[in-house]
């Protein structure tokens, strides 16, 4: 038996894990945490019998210790919930697949005490990589990416000597607004955002394709990941979303992992690593798909990307200001107080104003966090 916690349990990764784990009994799940679905964290609970589960919404948590009132598990709020699972013994690997910055401290406190980690949350690695990677390394801990493309690009290092890597290329399908200028992007409302072309994925992650800040977070967790420099990272849209990355080696050789876009296969990958399972589900028909396609992504009309680029680039506390700007400037989108293109000009705006702190330690990352969101604040109202 694998005993596996899943952070954000509730979500479109959290769901799909526990798909897995119908699938494969050999796999126990010993905690759940939400933000605030309580029904639905109900229901998990009665299915998986955890030992923990942890609610953030302090409402939600005193609903849900109510509701489970007759079981044995044991209901936690807020942060406590998410540390006390991060650490708990039984756990040999913590998922983790909460949206944002809230999943930094979790993740560290759950290195820190040996745990695997299946990382779907890469707001964590963003902002936090300085601190997260040399800890998993002292303490000899793996974090095995779930994000398609990380996925793809580690299971094409499989057995390389990853010291002749020349280049990552993360691929993208562009989204639904490939092809578009910067006029008719304009006007793009909630719902011209969330129809993503390939991909069917949490609110925020698809708002992000959208932008394609999603990719441009995406070359930030991939340097961390595999440590290479940005400047050996290329964005490579492929909008039939068929291969998930591929990794060229100094020899020119390109290794590549394809397959139908389906993110039970990552998620399945990091928590059965270094085995596969047999999976159901469609497979690539390379004659049906005829062919695939390959462009350059446009940074001028998604400066998102192009931003992205420049605050890894600038390090240190900058991905954190780029990232809490695009996360709260979403949450305004999808509140319909800002326009789709306030989205970038609100992480520029934020990030010009920005002093860097060069190395910033978890409260700096926090605060450099708050200060964003403050901006904002200001500026939207
Ligand atoms: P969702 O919005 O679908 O789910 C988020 C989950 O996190 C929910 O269970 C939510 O609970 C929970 N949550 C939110 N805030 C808190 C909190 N403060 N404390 C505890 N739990 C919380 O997101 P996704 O599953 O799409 O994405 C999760 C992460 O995985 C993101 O970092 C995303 O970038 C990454 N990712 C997602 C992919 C995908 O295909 N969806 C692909 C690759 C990476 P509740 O339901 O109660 O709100």
């Amino acid at each position: 038996m694998k005993k596996i916690a899943v952070l954000g349990s509730t979500g479109s990764i959290g769901t799909q894990t526990l798909e897995i784990v119908r699938q494969n009994r050999d796999l126990d799940v010993v905690a759940l945490a939400a933000g605030s679905s309580v029904e639905k964290m109900e229901q998990q609970i009665r299915e998986f019998s955890p030992r923990i589960a942890a609610m953030w919404d302090e409402k939600a948590c005193r609903d849900l210790r109510e509701r489970v009132a007759d079981t044995d598990v044991k209901v936690l709020c807020g942060m406590e919930g998410l540390l006390e699972i991060a650490v708990m013994e039984e756990a040999e690997v913590l998922v983790t697949a909460i949206v944002g910055m809230i999943g930094i401290r979790p993740t560290i406190a759950a290195i820190e005490s040996g745990k695997t980690i299946a990382l779907a949350n890469k707001e964590t690695l963003v902002t936090a990589g300085h601190i997260i990677m040399p800890l998993a390394e002292k303490k000899g801990v793996s974090i095995l990416p779930v994000d398609s493309e990380h996925s793809a690009v580690f299971q094409s290092m499989n057995g390389e000597n990853k010291k002749r890597v020349q280049k990552i290329l993360l691929t993208a399908s562009g989204g639904p607004f490939r092809g578009k200028n910067r006029g008719e992007l304009k006007n793009m409302q909630v719902e011209d955002a969330l129809k993503h072309p390939n991909w069917a994925m949490g609110r925020k992650i698809t708002v992000d394709s959208a932008t394609m800040v999603n990719k441009g977070l995406e070359v930030m967790e991939a340097k961390w990941l595999f440590g290479v420099d940005l400047d050996r990272i290329e964005v490579v849209v492929h909008p039939q979303s068929i291969i998930h990355s591929m990794v060229e080696y100094e020899d020119g050789a390109v290794m590549a992992q394809l397959g139908m876009p389906d993110m039970k296969l990552p998620i399945a990958y990091a928590l059965f690593y270094p085995d596969r399972r047999p999976m159901e589900g469609k497979r690539v028909d390379f004659f049906q798909l005829g062919t695939l396609t390959f462009e350059k992504p446009d940074m001028e009309t998604f400066t998102g990307l192009k931003l992205a680029f420049a605050a890894a680039k600038q390090g240190g506390s900058m991905p954190t200001v780029y990232n809490a700007a695009n996360e709260k400037a979403v949450h305004l989108f999808l509140e319909r107080k800002i326009g789709f293109m306030q989205i970038p000009e609100l992480i520029e705006a934020s990030m010009e104003r920005h002093r860097i702190i060069e190395r910033p330690d978890v409260e700096e990352i926090l605060q450099a966090e708050r200060e964003t969101y403050e901006f904002i604040g200001q500026v939207v109202n």
